[in-house]
């Protein structure tokens, strides 16, 4: 069934769409609760100026599909409010405070951070309901960019996608787009493993060390706030040079669209894991597979973070949160892989009827679908 009222409406949902607009308070935004049948949906709030409702749905069924391709007791929701993330911090606060209390009766609905927020607005939000995941350590959170929670998932596919290809990940060349939270740490833990770290980017620019980087002094030079691109332990590089830096392994951590089908052909690596999401375009995704470089789809891949973000509203520890990251990331990478090679399908179709198959079986259970 598609159609509905939105024009965007399918079997799975969404099951609800809310508009908030309260104008005394400067408040607009929607919110997307998508589907619901694995359990309360969880989902960032994004704050921009640019957002719109399909834009919400879109990121609202991604996070469908995410948490239950993760085997998460979590649906899919997404929330966007219309504002200036960088406004003064006490019109946030208020912004934000308000936000909360519009959402306090949607409690199939559990807040995380995006895009325009972060740990502190989430402990305003709880604050107000007592519901939101993301929040500061002393409100019982596990800060998962401080721990790396996506790219301790990255490395654990990285090691399934190598023994798939029949790559040995001790001594395998890595490269890495984006040097933040996730290309740091994805570049710390397969460094741990053995993995030969030859090139890393940030916004700024490209270093290359054929005989592997030295991830720890590199990590030390970008905490002084300094770009890759001046670390002594490499040759400085342009930006686009890590697109054809060869390696066995290439990580996008950055962007979105970021291989395209103007640049796929200089790609010289035989396996891409994705950190970033939607780093690939689908034409480029295409052409990468019909070349028999072997794809792990970014929300298999990179859903460290909403796992982590689980656990933590369970009221689990940080040593579970990277405990049950490894083991879901793990099982979900080799059945993605498994299935994909099995059926001769694209591995991020595999990847999209697994979670699709388990909201669909979900549904079934439930008394009103879902
Ligand atoms: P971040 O802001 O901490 O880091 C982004 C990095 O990318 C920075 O090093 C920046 O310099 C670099 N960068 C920006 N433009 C670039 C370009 N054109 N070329 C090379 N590098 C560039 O962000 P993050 O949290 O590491 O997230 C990275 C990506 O992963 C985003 O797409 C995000 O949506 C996605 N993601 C993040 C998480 C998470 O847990 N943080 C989870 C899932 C997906």
């Amino acid at each position: 069934m598609a159609g509905g009222w939105f024009g965007f409406e399918d079997a799975l949902g969404p099951e609800q769409v809310v508009h908030l607009w309260r104008p005394r308070l400067g408040l607009e935004a929607v919110v997307v609760i998508d589907n619901t049948a694995c359990g309360p949906a969880i989902g960032g709030v994004r704050m921009a100026l640019d957002v719109t409702t399909e834009e919400c749905f879109r990121l609202a069924r991604a996070m469908t599909f995410k948490n239950a391709a993760a085997g998460l007791r979590h649906g899919g929701g997404k929330a966007v409010i219309r504002a200036d993330p960088a406004m003064p911090l006490a019109e946030k606060e208020r912004l934000l405070r308000a936000f909360a209390c519009a959402i306090r009766d949607l409690t199939r609905y559990i807040p995380g951070p995006d895009m325009g927020t972060d740990e502190r607005a989430m402990a305003w939000v709880h604050d107000e309901i007592g519901r939101a995941v993301g929040l500061p350590r002393e409100l019982g959170g596990i800060p998962l960019d401080e721990i790396g929670a996506t790219g301790h998932g990255l490395a654990v596919a990285c090691e399934v996608a190598c023994r798939f290809a029949g790559i040995a990940l001790e001594g395998a060349r890595v490269a890495i787009q984006g040097f933040g939270a996730v290309g740091r740490h994805a570049a710390r833990r397969l460094a741990e493993r053995g993995c030969r770290i030859v090139a890393v980017s940030d916004s700024k620019g490209t270093i290359v060390n054929e005989q592997g980087l030295d991830v720890v002094a590199l990590l030390a030079h970008k905490a002084k706030g300094e770009p890759v691109a001046r670390f002594s332990g490499g040759r400085a590089e342009s930006l686009s040079a890590i697109l054809e830096v060869p390696c066995e392994i290439w990580i996008p951590a950055a962007r979105p669209d970021v291989i395209h089908e103007g640049n796929v052909d200089r790609l010289r690596a035989a396996i891409v894991v994705s950190g970033a999401n939607i780093p690939i375009t689908p034409k480029a995704e295409a052409e990468l597979e019909a070349r028999g470089v072997l794809l792990v789809p970014d929300f298999i891949a990179n859903a460290g973070g909403v796992i982590c973000a689980a656990v933590e509203y369970a009221g689990g520890s940080e040593a579970q949160a990277l405990a049950l990251i490894a083991e879901k990331i793990r099982a979900n990478t080799e059945a993605v892989l498994t299935r994909a090679r099995r059926e001769r399908i694209a591995t991020r179709h595999a990847a999209e009827a697994l979670a699709r198959e388990r909201v669909e079986k979900a549904m079934s259970l439930r008394r009103f679908g879902s």
